[in-house]
């Protein structure tokens, strides 16, 4: 047998990737492994891996609005290095709060006394429980000990936060009656109603409303979880709110309903960037931001000012400022003619309806008309190692684009990347 000739030193394999335009130690780590495998020849393709692997922006074609893989709401932001007046006030010159930003606006649009920013909606519910039931009992109803995905599981939010769970009602079943026997137990703190996002129970069942919980005496918190601040939608001009929202709880509806608190995530269908927010009565908005826990749990300068413009979006009325909504309600007829322009220009693919669907684990079941382009094969490897990478989906027929979650900005990518295919 002739002698294998000597592996490259990882110095010179390191090297030979510079064109990758990773730094040095990252290819020496890839030069290393490499090596060590007795595969010098695949550091090319480890490093094209590690590349791909950076967080980057990715074009959605899944025709899932809210793909919580993807990020849920998609948000812009850009920003030259500088300070910002995140903690001062710049009419007195004084200490400002980090809360009177971002929160205040989103308190103003959903019509709320107050509101408080923290990292999700998960950490807004173990903040809320933390600062207000502490070693006492909070009533839920069976129905609502929910899992939503990504581990929040109700029952073991509130062991965290030493919150007390006092279940009452059935699995279907749960009527104002049994919340009122179990707060005239003593030592309740709140009663709390939780959106089952992701899931429907349907057939034989009986919730309490909002309304007639509040009329219990003992504070309600309601985790609607997705976010919509208002059910008529009012940023998306004067029509009728969207089909596909109906029986989706709003901030609004259940705060004017009565609820003491709300807590909602920022990057499902308030459509912002990854936060939690509780709104509703001054003084117990005022508790949870007094908590420890709440140092831990706030988000930076970076995404308040995201969600600052959001917020203002919504203020504006200007659906069309927020990316999710310009997205979600699209009509059909622009979708189509955006398809036709980027099958023209790229030379393939096919037209074609498909369904969109709302996503990050909202609105179960829902779809929303689209508009796609179909390819045939299975062409989604190729379509993510675009330099804009591009995830679409395959079906039966082939791979599909749904138009519904691409931007329009985007048209040009998609196209480029379909005509690479032919
Ligand atoms: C999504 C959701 C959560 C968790 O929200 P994150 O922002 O992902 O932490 C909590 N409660 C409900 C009802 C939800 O829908």
């Amino acid at each position: 047998m002739a002698p294998t000739s000597r592996p490259p030193s990882v110095d010179a394999l390191a090297r030979s990737l510079g064109g990758s335009g990773l730094p040095h130690p990252v290819l020496v780590e890839i030069a290393r492994d490499a090596i060590a495998a007795g595969d010098p020849e695949s550091a090319q393709a480890a490093a094209e891996a590690v590349q791909l692997r950076l967080l980057q922006p990715v074009i959605n074609a899944t025709g899932v609005l809210l793909h919580t893989n993807l990020g849920r709401a998609p948000v812009a932001h850009s920003q030259a290095a500088a300070f910002s007046n995140v903690e001062f006030d710049l009419t007195t010159g004084a200490r400002g709060s980090r809360h009177a930003h971002a929160a205040n606006l989103i308190a103003l649009a959903c019509g709320a006394e107050s509101a408080l920013v923290v990292n999700n909606c998960a950490a807004a519910v173990l903040l809320v429980l933390g600062a207000l039931a502490a070693n006492k009992h909070v009533v839920v109803s069976r129905g609502e000990l929910v899992e939503i995905g990504g581990g929040f599981r109700v029952p073991e939010v509130m062991e965290q936060s030493g919150a007390l769970l006092r279940e009452v009602g059935t699995t279907n079943r749960t009527r104002v009656a049994d919340y009122e026997s179990a707060a005239s137990g003593g030592d309740v703190a709140l009663l709390m109603k939780i959106h089952q996002s992701n899931y429907r129970i349907t057939g034989f069942t009986e919730e309490a409303t909002t309304a007639q919980l509040a009329g219990l005496g003992i504070p309600l918190v309601v985790d609607i979880g997705s976010g919509l601040l208002d059910s008529r939608t009012p940023w998306l001009g004067s029509g009728p709110p969207p089909a596909w929202l109906a029986g989706e709880p709003a901030a609004r509806q259940n705060l004017d309903d009565g609820a003491a608190l709300v807590t909602f995530s920022g990057d499902k269908l308030f459509g912002g960037a990854q936060a939690g927010i509780i709104a509703g009565r001054s003084d117990l908005v005022q508790a949870c931001a007094a908590h420890p826990l709440a140092r831990a749990l706030r988000p930076g300068g970076l995404v308040l000012a995201s969600l600052q413009a959001t917020a203002l979006a919504y203020l504006r009325r200007d659906g069309g400022a927020i990316p999710f909504w310009a997205m979600a309600t699209a009509a059909p007829e622009s979708l189509t003619a955006r398809a036709e322009s980027v099958v023209a220009t790229a030379g393939l693919g096919q037209v074609i309806d498909t369904e969109a669907v709302p996503g990050g684990g909202t609105l179960p079941g829902v779809t929303i008309p689209s508009i796609g382009i179909r390819v045939a094969g299975d062409r989604t490897r190729t379509l993510r190692s675009r330099p804009q990478p591009i995830i679409a989906r395959v079906d039966d027929e082939g791979t599909v684009l749904d138009l519904r979650t691409v931007q329009p900005t985007e048209d040009a990518a998609v196209a480029a990347a379909l005509g690479a295919l032919g």
